[in-house]
């Protein structure tokens, strides 16, 4: 026994830290009876094994949209013993069990709701429970008090507590493991309710609720190829502020961003105007209907952020030069910049920038974008690839990209 107290915690905090819980997490969905077993027969004639089932159905649809994954130990109305609800369960690899049913007692006037677990504190010698059960009694109780919690605060219906119990199905499996008892199907208010297919819809968010208070899943990670990437910072949160999304959580931060891409960020950013009434279509010989972007493109053409080049193309797939990229969005940050005062105060200093750096060496003061590279520049919104050196003609990759509009949405706050 010694041995054993010994070996208990380290086990529960292989429980807890177990790297399942970084992918889906898994629920057990079991709907009690079935079959030949009709479990109880509620007093407005309901046959339990249908309740179950339908709670049980319901419960899975409420999981899935909330990123659970979900297995049902039946699906239609069919007799499974006990044993063979345990044994598939534990062929899962689930992180969870909770099985579905409705109460019965000889008075009619026991009501409520109560859920079941194991507890090792209250042993019956002759319901011996699994190795798995014993340790895991604080964590089936917790499962249990959060269920019954969620469903009480949804349904009202009266407290009959968690209970431990030496039935089956909590007893012998290997996963924290509850069995909730919804409602009496022998007492007549309780039975309206199990009757009641709204209610039993809300009985299902009820139960769904209470397995998410006791295991939320864990943050989505956006995007799988930016680990270690001097710019996931910004990236993620480019991605929180709802602005750049990826492929399949790639985001590809090496790959160059093309003028269609680049626009459509700027229209998160700062939606361009809708298009007016007698507007006149743009033709350009590369863009057609068809484009992705191309609904981006006639409100940036029609508002004169973008225009086409002298051979009738306008080439929204070609990838953007860092100096295109700071021509097109100082257009933007000049816009929401805050108006000169026009009441003759001087203007105000921003205490953030003590000495504007000198201009890059490889931006010639004449060229049509250094005007923008320095205005952003003396924002603190663009940095070089050096402190000397902009690259101007070098495409602007999706990671220099987020880096720059990360920059300047949070000087937006
Ligand atoms: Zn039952």
């Amino acid at each position: 026994m010694r041995k054993l107290l010994f070996i208990l915690p380290i086990w529960l905090c292989l429980v807890i830290i177990s790297p399942s819980y970084a992918h889906a997490i898994k629920i057990v969905v079991d709907a009690g009876h079935g079959g030949s077993d009709p479990g109880a027969i509620g007093i407005n004639g309901l046959n339990e094994k249908d309740i179950t089932l339908d709670i049980a159905l319901k419960l899975q649809d409420q999981l899935v949209k909330r990123d659970y994954e979900v297995v049902l130990s039946r699906t239609d109305d069919r007799f499974i013993s006990l044993q063979d609800r345990v044994d598939y369960t534990n062929k899962q690899s689930a992180d969870l069990f909770i099985s579905i049913h409705g109460n019965s007692y000889p008075s009619s006037q026991a009501k409520g709701t109560l859920v079941l677990y194991y507890d090792n504190q209250f042993p019956q010698s002759s319901y011996p429970a699994s190795a798995q059960m014993e340790s895991l009694t604080p964590i089936s109780k917790a499962f249990a008090q959060q269920v019954l919690d969620a469903f009480i605060n949804k349904l009202h219906t009266e407290n009959q507590d968690i209970v431990p119990s030496s039935v089956y199905v909590v007893r012998n499996g290997t996963i924290p493991s509850v069995l909730i008892e919804t409602a009496f199907l022998s007492n007549p208010e309780d039975a309206a309710l199990l009757a009641d297919p709204i209610v039993r819809s809300q009985m299902a968010e009820a139960i769904a609720d209470g397995i998410q208070a006791f295991r939320p899943l864990p943050a989505k990670l956006a995007f799988t190829d930016i680990n270690g990437h001097w710019a996931k910072d910004a990236i993620l949160s480019l991605n929180e502020k709802g602005i750049v999304t990826g492929e399949n959580h790639l985001y590809y931060p090496d790959r160059s961003l093309s003028r269609a891409e680049l626009l459509t960020l700027l229209d998160r950013i700062h939606p361009f105007e809708s298009l007016s009434e007698g507007y006149e279509k743009a033709v350009f010989s590369d863009l057609n209907e068809q484009h992705w972007a191309y609904p981006t493109f006639e409100k940036a053409i029609a508002a004169g952020y973008i225009r086409g080049y002298d051979d009738g193309s306008i080439k929204p797939d070609q990838a953007v030069s860092r100096g295109e990229a700071a021509a097109l969005i100082d257009q933007f940050v000049e816009k929401t910049e805050p108006a000169p005062s026009t009441d003759g105060a001087a203007p105000q200093i921003d205490e953030g920038i003590t000495d504007v750096p000198a201009a890059f060496t490889d931006v010639s003061a004449d060229s049509w974008y250094a005007p923008a590279i320095n205005h952003l520049r003396s924002l603190g919104i663009l940095t070089g690839k050096t402190p000397d050196l902009f690259a101007p003609n070098k495409t602007i990759t999706r990671a220099e990209i987020a880096a720059l509009l990360d920059r300047w949405t949070d000087k937006n706050r």
